[in-house]
């Protein structure tokens, strides 16, 4: 269908050579985008190389580092000749005692989560504006942008904070015809979640999830290139759950 299809779009996924990132991708591939990714690792980054369509579409990325994210904005833009979505997707989980977390480790987790979301919009926006065809800007908070989780307060700020961030650019961004959204991810199964997919932890979190089950890789990528299309064009600065109910539910935690 012509309204979700992303056809002559270009899209860039940071942290996009695994999990949630990957699935993105992936998915917005098949809906038509030509896709470049972000990452760190490079098995990862060579993995996800042979599922991208087009060639020298991975690049190395720190999104901590502004001077790195203008780097590979910029080729990006000399690669494919234009951005045209965002997907701010890199970030790392945190946790701990808040007593005795350290002033680093609460640094970084902003660092990456947060502020590193704030440089790659910063400098797409600049692109896309000089491109004169609007955008789509798509950030990856968490149901931990809403509520309160025990023992993660460093990951609960930023995430929270990615709010903030979306519907400040939302505003601003709004003249330039760029959207900018956030998609609030449920209980996943990843690299980061593996851990507590396979604990006692990981089967209370499917018998609490009204959808009785883990989000897999497919149930991400609808909304996804919903907010990266034609489609969403006049949704601009909100969150969408993508959680299976979990945000909604009262629903006690057996066992
Ligand atoms: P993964 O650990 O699989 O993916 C995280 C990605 O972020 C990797 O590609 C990683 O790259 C990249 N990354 C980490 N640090 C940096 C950095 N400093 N610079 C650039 N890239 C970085 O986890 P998920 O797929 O689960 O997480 C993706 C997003 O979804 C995150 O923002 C996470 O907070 C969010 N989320 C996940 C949920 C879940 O249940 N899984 C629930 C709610 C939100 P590399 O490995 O190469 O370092």
């Amino acid at each position: 269908m012509t309204l979700f299809s992303l056809a002559n779009k270009v899209a860039l996924v940071t942290g996009g050579n695994g999990g949630i990132g990957r699935a993105l991708a992936l998915g917005m591939q098949e809906a038509g985008a030509r896709v470049a990714v972000t990452g760190r690792n490079a098995d990862k980054n060579r993995a996800v190389a042979a599922e991208l369509a087009q060639e020298g579409a991975v690049f190395v990325l720190d999104v901590r580092s502004e001077a790195a994210v203008e780097e590979v904005i910029a080729a990006v833009m000399a690669r494919f000749g234009r951005l045209d979505i965002l997907v701010n997707n890199a970030g790392i989980g945190g946790g701990g005692p808040m007593m005795e977390m350290s002033r680093e480790d609460w640094d970084d987790v902003m660092a990456v989560n947060l502020t590193g979301s704030f440089l790659c919009a910063k400098h797409a926006a600049r692109a896309m504006t000089a491109q004169g065809r609007g955008g789509k800007i798509i950030n990856i908070g968490s149901m931990y942008s809403m509520f309160g989780p025990d023992s993660f307060v460093d990951y609960g700020a930023s995430k929270t904070a990615v709010l903030g961030l979306t519907r400040g650019l939302a505003v601003e961004l709004a003249q330039h015809n760029i959207q900018v959204n956030a998609i609030l991810p449920g209980w996943f199964v990843t690299d980061m979640t593996q851990e507590i997919y396979e604990s006692d932890l990981g089967e209370r979190i499917r018998r609490k999830t009204p959808a009785g089950r883990w989000g897999a890789d497919e149930d991400i990528v609808g909304t996804g290139v919903f907010l990266a299309s034609a489609a969403s064009d006049f949704v601009t600065g909100t969150a969408i759950p993508v959680d299976g109910g979990y945000l909604v539910t009262d629903r006690l935690m057996h066992g």
